[in-house]
């Protein structure tokens, strides 16, 4: 039997308003409502999450509700600094208000529960003798408000990075050498606290630290979706001590400041996070040192249909590594989701009957199922003798989180030839060049012929916001420069070769049927920018280059062919090349032009 609750349903206050505006069903809200609870997150949150509404539409419900007008966040407004003079940031954030603006009508206040706030009759304590007009805004717009007036780093576990700062700058008058007291490194150590955690929560990828000799403030600053973006900066004074306090948590050499060093920071024994960190310190000019720090996070593996690949790419992956045994290669630059990838593979593959070994270094996502083993190259444990072990351990599948050497390669093709299948990273650019290289790396170009499957170049470009992307109809100059690039990438492949004119009009036709609308016509988009993206930018798209060792390629490489000739051959076989698959995806508006372009740079 099935309850109906549809009767009971209780009103949820604010957010009402937007059932009765149809913006969302009443069973919708409901399903809101508790999976907000569930996550500990706020209701806006889920709306906007899972249920794509803007927080324009959210905005707008809330006018009604309260009878107020709603004030979006804006980028460019400017901060009242003098209304805000005695207001402090956290307490801002607690109480869910701010001034906006004073003028002759009186004074603007902003906040998310207008009616709250008045009935609490605050504002007319802190501003007495003023007229009061209120406008109502979404939580994350008002976030956004509060960092804009704040700064975006001031929110922590109990003081602000402000504070922490201010406190530790009051000493700046005092001469650049003095030693730090005691409660300053105190607050050094919360700093750097801090700035990990912020840096973990916000999604950033790399943390780095760069110091300016003499009097020079320290700039921090944080690497997220592929771009560096200004965090903090600090005074002068506490340069050294920040750099050891660094050196200190991950067990290096403080003294030592003229060579380079590397370690790992276990953030779970300094703070509530548990993560890891790669640590690398760099003495640069002036006799100071960098310092930059790679967030390893654990995370789940993403499922292989989530990765993105186009369909046909889909189905010619996943046929290459259904085979029993071989050598599939994921291949890229750092930094490129070459382990996302890999997991997700290895997630596809990861059944009970399935005897799965890999070796990584890091091992940053884990999955149930898996024997996972970190290597260890001070203790001696390299990917060589963990792949030698694996072969003794009786293995269905192995991953090999890197194959930067012979060795590893040579008994890689040695387990893919003796029945496993083997999945690795290679540090190349495209997948013809693979072939290449491993060949001069001095592999039996007819042992690898046989073991190969395939390999997949990928990279990350950036994904297009799509809350505020700005569609528009594309010209014919527009179209055929598009088309001219695409083109370009095809030079020496039978088709072109033989008719060019006719190729052009083919993938143009192709185009139109799976990305044009019914009367022809293409949109794309430009990147504008909005208060919950980067620049028009939010998150990453994998860009792919699948090549499969197909007979032709497998024949191609026992000749030792060269990149072209390999590369033409896998055209003529279907593959598409980072640029065409990111043209397509452009064509999709998932990201634009230039977004490829600059990945795609060769
Ligand atoms: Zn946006």
């Amino acid at each position: 039997m099935t309850l109906t609750t549809n009767a009971l349903v209780p009103s949820h206050g604010k957010y009402d308003t937007l059932v009765l505006e149809a913006a969302l069903s009443c069973a919708d809200l409901e399903r809101a409502v508790r999976m907000a609870r569930a996550e500990l997150s706020e209701i806006e949150d889920v709306l906007m999450r899972e249920f794509r509404l803007r927080p324009q539409v959210i905005g707008t419900a809330l006018s009604r509700h309260f009878g107020v007008p709603y004030e979006p966040y804006r980028p460019e407004r400017i901060k009242p600094a003098l209304l805000l003079k005695h207001l402090k940031a956290q307490y801002v954030e607690d109480k869910q208000w701010l001034p906006l603006d004073e003028d002759k009508n009186g004074l603007l206040i902003l906040a998310t529960d207008p009616e709250r706030v008045k009935a609490s009759r605050i504002v007319n304590q802190v501003f007495p003798k003023s007229q009061i007009r209120y406008c109502v805004t979404t939580s994350l717009e008002f976030k956004h408000t509060v960092d804009q007036y704040f700064g975006t780093t001031y929110r922590s576990d109990g003081s602000s990075l402000r504070e922490l700062l201010s406190g530790m700058d009051s000493q700046e008058g005092s001469e650049v050498e003095a030693k730090v007291s005691e409660a300053v490194e105190t607050e050094l150590v919360r700093l750097v606290n801090k700035v990990i955690m912020d840096a973990y929560r916000q999604g950033v990828s790399d943390i780095h630290i760069e110091p300016l000799p003499g009097d020079g403030r320290t700039a921090i600053r944080f690497r997220k979706d592929g771009a560096m973006m200004p965090y903090i900066d600090i005074a002068a004074a506490y340069r050294d001590a920040l750099v050891s306090r660094v050196k200190i948590m991950c067990d290096l050499d403080t003294s030592e400041r003229r060579k380079p060093q590397d370690g790992k920071i276990k953030f779970n024994k300094y703070g509530p996070l548990d993560i890891e960190l790669r640590v690398a310190t760099l003495p640069s000019t002036g006799g100071v040192e960098d310092i930059v720090m790679r967030i390893l996070a654990a995370s789940d593996a993403i499922p292989l249909e989530r990765l993105e690949l186009s369909p046909l790419n889909f189905t010619r992956l996943q046929r290459a590594i259904e085979k029993p045994y071989g050598l599939f290669f994921v291949c890229g630059p750092t930094g490129s989701g070459k382990t996302t990838s890999l997991h997700s593979l290895l997630a596809h593959l990861n059944k009970p009957d399935t005897k799965i070994w890999t070796a990584e270094d890091p091992v940053e996502i884990t999955q149930k199922g898996l024997r996972q083993v970190q290597v260890n190259k001070k203790a001696g444990l390299d990917f060589a003798t963990v792949m030698r072990a694996f072969l003794r351990a009786d293995p269905d599948v192995i991953m090999v989180g890197e194959m930067r050497d012979r060795e590893t390669v040579a008994i890689g093709i040695e387990a893919s030839l003796t029945g496993h299948l083997v999945l690795a990273t290679l540090h190349t650019n495209s997948a013809p060049e693979s072939i290449v290289r491993l060949l001069d790396m001095g592999m039996d170009p007819f042992n690898f012929a046989d073991a190969l499957l395939g390999i997949l170049a990928q990279r990350l470009a950036r994904r297009l916001c799509t809350r505020c992307r700005m569609a528009y109809h594309p010209g014919d100059d527009e179209m055929q420069q598009i088309l001219d690039e695409y083109c370009a990438e095809l030079g020496n492949t039978l088709a072109f070769t033989q008719d060019r004119h006719a190729g052009r009009h083919a993938i143009l036709a192709r185009w139109a049927a799976r990305y044009a609308s019914s009367d022809g016509r293409f949109t794309l988009y430009r990147a504008q920018g909005c208060g919950e993206c980067n620049k028009g930018y939010n998150g990453r798209l994998g860009l792919h280059e699948l090549m499969i060792g197909s007979e032709r390629i497998k024949e191609l490489l026992q000749e030792r062919a060269r990149v072209t000739t390999l590369l033409a051959a896998a055209l003529d076989e279907g593959m598409l090349t980072l640029k065409m698959d990111g043209i397509e995806k452009v064509l999709q508006g998932l990201t634009d032009l230039r977004t490829v372009r600059q990945v795609c740079m060769k």
